[in-house]
């Protein structure tokens, strides 16, 4: 095991600038080092306190470290010490002795450690190497839709700085002019032809059918070899219609697994998305560079991006989101009859029944409109539950230690579950989870 240390300074306190520099230390580091990724034990971080505007760890990510346990901690800004600056300690799996890396102004740090001409490094200088943001290349984003899914996703990819700009339209003025004012856009426009004429990336944040419906006109105005992209809950239709759009138009389908039940601009947070799995579902539109541009962007927000096909998306998705919903509804109806047949104050309930018809609460045309176009996957998986519901109606007040048996498998296959989906719960409060 070898420690490697390393330093650098950001010419600026902007999330573009910690992750250009970030990526260009750690770069230094794993180059020198010969690291391969798998022999990247952990890395820690600290930076001085004029930099606040990200976190290192996020540029580590999108180099594949993703997995690699991260800390990043606030250091003392000590008087006459290079300000702006950001120190990494890397655990490595090896043998040999270690390089260590001070670039630039933050050689002064460690002189002795420091190699000779490192002094002279120039962040300006990082470009064009495949490893890191190509400064004059940087795409512009366009999001479509400025709701929760929407609002967050600008918020992660303008705090990225992984994007030449990131602008916003909504049908809604209001909800538009919020997310300008929050800072979750760096522009709006009320004129969507020309606004997809100036975006290199377009991604659909509004309602699965609203998708559908606005193919057609992104097909006409966005600009030639332009990538599109969406966050629909259901992707069968959605492919089918990003098939529709000009050859020379690309698109990659995707969905995040992370979200909520709240909805509107004033939901989105920028964090909503870090750690949890984003579905890319390949269309006839799409090509190898438009999956690794939309795999950047979901990097870029702090999400992993999973390779699917939209068959088995949907047929997943009944399952494990559709499927829920619907069982918080028919929970919800039950529960209510029930309540209306009591006195007010004789209805009892505890957190069980919150936390399982908290799906109940969800924006009713968006999961009416799930319902309908996954409707072939989700009676399926309706009639599988309802099956397992008659065993266990036959196993209740029957032999209890078959009963308990099965309790405890499922408690287990839960936790494995969870596990599997990543944990995310999207940064919302404990006991909110993702649908
Ligand atoms: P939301 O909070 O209601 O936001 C949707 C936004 O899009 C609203 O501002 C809406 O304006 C706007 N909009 C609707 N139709 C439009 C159109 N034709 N042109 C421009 N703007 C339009 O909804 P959301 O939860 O962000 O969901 C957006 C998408 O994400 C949906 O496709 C959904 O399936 C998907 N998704 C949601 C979740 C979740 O948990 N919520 C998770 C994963 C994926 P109005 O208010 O005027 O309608």
């Amino acid at each position: 095991m070898k420690a490697i240390r390393g330093a650098i300074c950001a010419p600026e306190n902007t999330g573009e600038a910690i992750y250009v520099a970030t990526q260009a230390l750690l770069g230094e580091i794993v180059q020198r080092n010969g690291l391969e990724l798998d022999a990247i034990v952990a890395a820690f971080f600290t930076m001085t306190p004029d930099l606040d505007a990200d976190f290192p760890a996020y540029a580590a990510r999108d180099m594949g470290w993703a997995d690699v346990p991260m800390l990043g901690a606030q250091e003392t800004l000590v008087a006459g010490a290079p300000d702006r600056s950001i120190r990494v300690l890397v655990l490595a799996e090896g043998d040999g002795s270690a390089r260590h890396v001070y670039l630039g102004r933050a050689a002064a740090m460690r002189p002795e450690l420091a190699e000779p001409g490192d002094e002279n490094w120039d962040i300006t200088a990082v470009r064009g190497s495949g490893d890191f943001v190509e400064l004059e290349a940087r795409e512009r984003l366009l999001v479509v839709g400025l709701g929760l899914i929407g609002g967050s996703l600008a918020a992660a990819a303008s705090r990225s700085g992984v994007y030449a700009s990131v602008r916003g339209y909504d049908r809604d003025s209001d909800a538009a002019a919020l997310a300008l004012k929050h800072g979750l856009v760096g522009g709006t426009g009320d004129d969507l032809p020309a606004e997809l004429a100036q975006a290199e990336i377009v991604l659909l944040a509004v309602p699965v059918s609203a998708i559908i419906d606005l193919m057609p006109l992104v097909g006409r105005f966005a600009q030639p070899g332009a990538i599109v992209t969406d966050v629909g809950s259901t992707k069968r239709r959605i492919v089918e219609a990003m098939g529709a759009l000009p050859q020379n138009v690309r698109a990659v389908a995707g969905h995040p697994m992370a979200g909520g039940t709240a909805s509107g601009v004033t939901a989105a947070t920028a964090n909503l998305f870090r750690g949890a799995k984003w579905a890319l579902v390949a269309t006839p539109r799409s090509d190898d560079d438009a999956f690794a541009k939309v795999e950047r962007l979901v990097n870029a927000i702090g999400a992993r991006p999973v390779r699917i096909s939209a068959e088995l998306h949907d047929r997943i998705v009944a399952i494990t989101s559709h499927l829920p919903a619907m069982m918080a509804v028919g929970l919800i109806e039950l529960a209510g009859d029930l309540a209306a047949d009591l006195e007010s104050d004789a209805f009892l309930a505890g957190p069980g029944l919150r936390s399982a018809s908290r799906l109940a609460a969800a924006d009713p045309g968006m999961t009416a409109q799930m319902a309908s176009d996954n409707a072939d996957n989700l009676r399926g998986a309706i009639d599988g539950l309802i099956e397992r519901l008659l065993r266990l109606r036959e196993a209740a007040g029957g032999d209890t230690r078959g009963l308990r048996d099965r309790l405890a498998a499922a408690g287990a296959t839960r936790a494995d579950l969870i596990a599997k989906s990543s944990g995310h719960e999207g940064g919302r409060a404990k006991g909110e989870v993702s649908r």
